[in-house]
């Protein structure tokens, strides 16, 4: 591959494509499944052993899964760089830009210079932003120096939170729909997942009793990992909900709670009863006896748009923040400085009604994604998230797919060119997960492409 000329390799992939009758799917031989969209993306294969050297890989990487949605992103961007038209429901990224004042913060940034490493755990300036947006909106007090802690995105202050807490033949609780990298990250820390199903018809929450009863039964479970709002349903656990699970929690002192709460502020007005607005989805660290065992994930991605600065934060108390702090000294050493620059000024100069103005924007879509499916045939929906952007309807029901969601995924990409993602990666096998954090427009052509695809199943 290293001696090929720039050009070659888009004519590969299309002699590839070529070769395999319809472009997609690609028949994986060596696990027998038809889903290898990598073989798309990946310049070269990556052999378990090589025949020039005898390096072994970490074996730990047998229990660890590519995460699914990346690889349905990379795979859409491949088709579309050969030009083939494709409709994408499967990033959970809006839409929308950033807002101006991070933008210039961005651009002042780099005029000013602030082009060096930070101190591990962040700029003060950011922390103190950060600590201030948190006593402010969510009624939780952190000490700016001690208890916050800014990474690289959410996604590396999950993973450091759970190495902080959890090594080999540690077990750690997730409820399932799952986000894919919860129990990715679980296996990398040498700890093994205990999956609990929520039920369709809780909305997808984790009772108390399932808490409990699960807790009982594997005293290794040392770290809860508890997304709300959820990815990949939506659902969100009021003030009241919340607080049935930490009753049970008080009962086992030993277990540390992973909040994440990076689409707090993604919540929609609750239709049921009359619940005053910080009790719709407030931090799990605000509930009684809870501050002291909780990290609380959040960052600027998904409300601020910011996907790509990679922004992401753990707040927690002083012995756990400085566990991720050591573990973030040798990862990473800091976040972007310019990333960083542009965090303070989404939580500083960015009003809360623009937000709020792009909760109801995403309602909106919410709402008419969920009248579309409800005029499908063999879609399940379940009821309305109340949260995030992301619905996840059972298309079990579905002639000739027999709940196998990922065939159902690949030929609906292969048919209509519509990418989303199968719910068996989120441990919602039968589901398919929608994001609706896009256009109107594409929205509407997604569906179209599904409800055509659902029709002329027959
Ligand atoms: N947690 C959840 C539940 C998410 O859905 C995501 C992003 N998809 C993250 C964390 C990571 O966010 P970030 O982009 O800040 O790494």
């Amino acid at each position: 591959m290293k001696m090929m000329r720039p050009h070659s390799l888009p004519i590969l992939l299309g002699l590839l494509l070529l070769a395999q009758s319809w472009g997609f799917p690609v028949f994986n031989k060596a696990t027998n499944s038809r889903w290898n969209p990598s073989l798309y993306v990946a310049s070269k294969e990556a052999p378990e052993t090589s025949s020039e050297t005898t390096i072994q890989l970490n074996p730990l990487l047998s229990s660890v899964k590519m995460s699914k949605t990346v690889e349905v992103m990379a795979l859409v961007k491949q088709l579309q760089a050969d030009g083939v038209e494709v409709t994408s429901l499967s990033v959970g990224e809006p839409d929308f830009l950033p807002p101006p004042a991070v933008l210039e913060a961005t651009h002042k940034a780099v005029t000013d210079g602030e082009l060096r490493y930070t101190a591990v755990t962040g700029t003060l300036a950011l922390r103190q932003a950060i600590a201030a947006d948190l006593e402010r909106r969510k009624g939780v007090s952190y000490d700016p120096l001690t208890e916050i802690v800014v990474g690289n995105g959410a996604k590396q202050s999950v993973y450091q939170g759970v190495l902080a807490v959890c090594g080999l033949g540690d077990q750690v609780l997730i409820p399932a729909p799952y986000w894919p990298s919860y129990p990715e990250m679980v296996a990398l820390a040498g700890a093994k997942a205990v999956i609990v199903d929520a039920s369709v018809e809780t909305g997808f929450l984790l009772t108390p009793d399932q808490l409990r009863t699960t807790l009982e039964a594997n005293p290794k479970i040392k770290l809860f990992m508890l997304c709300n709002p959820s990815n990949p349903t939506g659902g969100v656990y009021s003030r009241a909900e919340l607080e049935g699970l930490a009753e049970v929690l008080r009962d086992y002192p030993h277990v540390a709670i992973l909040a994440d709460e990076i689409y707090e502020r993604l919540v929609y007005p609750p239709t049921d009863g009359d619940i005053p607005k910080e009790d719709w989805c407030p931090s799990f660290a605000s509930l009684p006896g809870m501050f002291d065992r909780t990290m609380t994930i959040n960052g600027m991605s998904k409300a601020y748009a910011m996907t790509g600065y990679r922004l992401g934060y753990v707040a927690a108390p002083a012995r756990l923040a400085k566990a991720v702090t050591t573990l973030q000294s040798q990862i990473t050493s800091c976040a972007g400085s310019l990333s960083q620059a542009a965090g303070v000024a989404a939580l500083t100069q960015v009003p809360d009604e623009v937000l709020e103005e792009n909760v109801q924007i995403m309602q909106r879509k919410r709402d008419y994604v969920l009248d579309e499916l409800a005029k499908m045939p063999y879609v399940n929906l379940p009821a309305p998230p109340r949260g995030a952007f992301y619905v996840l309807p059972d298309v079990s029901k579905a002639p000739i797919y027999n709940g196998d969601d990922t065939e159902f995924c690949l030929d609906l990409l292969k048919q209509e060119r519509l990418a989303l993602v199968p719910g068996s990666s989120f441990g919602a096998p039968g589901c398919i997960r929608i994001s609706y954090a896009t256009s109107l427009e594409e929205l509407q052509v997604a569906m179209e492409k599904l409800n055509r695809f659902l029709t002329n199943l027959g």
